[in-house]
């Protein structure tokens, strides 16, 4: 007999999330930017991170597979990149269009891109 992996609620990690859970939303609009469950650690495996750009502005950045809330408005680039081996691209809030975090795409095909949004612009992280 063969035990296979238990079998549970988290069958898509991409709509990770229990049922009913309120997702992440804007803090400024309220509108809903992704799903609270099943996140995905930060390249350089934190939970959550602060990095500061060239203009020196700091941000505490938690990841997520996905972010349907937000839009990437920006060519991706990889100047100035936090993570290496990831291009970036500039995400607003499909609502309001407050800048909310990136979303960055792998060089490598076989990792998967992700968004990470800025703790001070969602509410309740
Ligand atoms: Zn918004």
């Amino acid at each position: 007999m063969i035990l296979g992996a238990p079998r549970g609620a988290k069958t898509d990690p991409l709509k990770a999330g229990p049922p009913g859970e309120d997702p992440v939303r804007c803090r400024t609009c309220s509108r809903a930017l992704a799903a609270r469950g099943a996140r995905p650690p930060l390249p350089d495996g934190r939970e959550r991170g602060t990095f500061t750009n060239p203009a020196g502005h700091r941000f505490e950045l938690l990841a997520f597979h996905e972010a349907p809330g937000t839009i990437a408005i920006t060519p991706p680039s990889t100047a100035y990149a936090w993570f290496h081996g990831y291009a970036w691209q500039v995400a607003l809030c499909r609502g309001c269009e407050t800048h909310v975090g990136w979303r960055f795409a792998a060089l490598a095909e076989d990792r998967p891109h992700f968004v990470a949004l800025i703790t001070d612009a969602v509410e309740g992280s």
